[in-house]
């Protein structure tokens, strides 16, 4: 059975705003950068295997390096700024980007594996 394409993107938004996807009540991370391994509201596991993180890293430096190709060709086509401060300007924005977007990346990357049924509570 087909949800409407809202639910998908309820469930993605919610990873995106560090939220389970399947209560949308509990919170996924405790810290800067410390995940639950659990949802504090309805026990569904986040990350069942080891290196599951890796999705949320792919989707976190794939962005970084989209927006930074784009940028960069669209600043130096439409202003020609120096090479040097244009190169440094972008290293640093995907140094930010990167730490800035960590725990969205791991969010959004819970939220997909939610949707292809890979988030669920312990069975016991
Ligand atoms: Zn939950």
């Amino acid at each position: 059975m087909s949800r409407p394409w809202r639910y998908y993107l309820h469930k993605l938004w919610l990873g995106l705003a560090l939220r389970c996807p399947n209560c949308g009540q509990g919170r996924m991370f405790s810290g800067l950068f410390s995940m639950e391994k659990t949802c504090p509201h309805c026990d569904v596991r986040y990350e069942r295997l080891s290196g599951e993180s890796i999705g949320g890293m792919f989707i976190n430096l794939g962005l970084a390096e989209v927006i930074s190709v784009f940028g960069f060709f669209a600043i130096q086509l439409a202003f020609n700024p120096p090479m040097l401060p244009h190169i440094l300007f972008w290293v640093a924005f995907n140094i930010l980007f990167v730490l800035l977007f960590y725990r969205h990346a791991r969010g959004l990357w819970v939220a997909i594996n939610y949707l292809s049924s890979g988030v669920y509570a312990d069975r016991n």
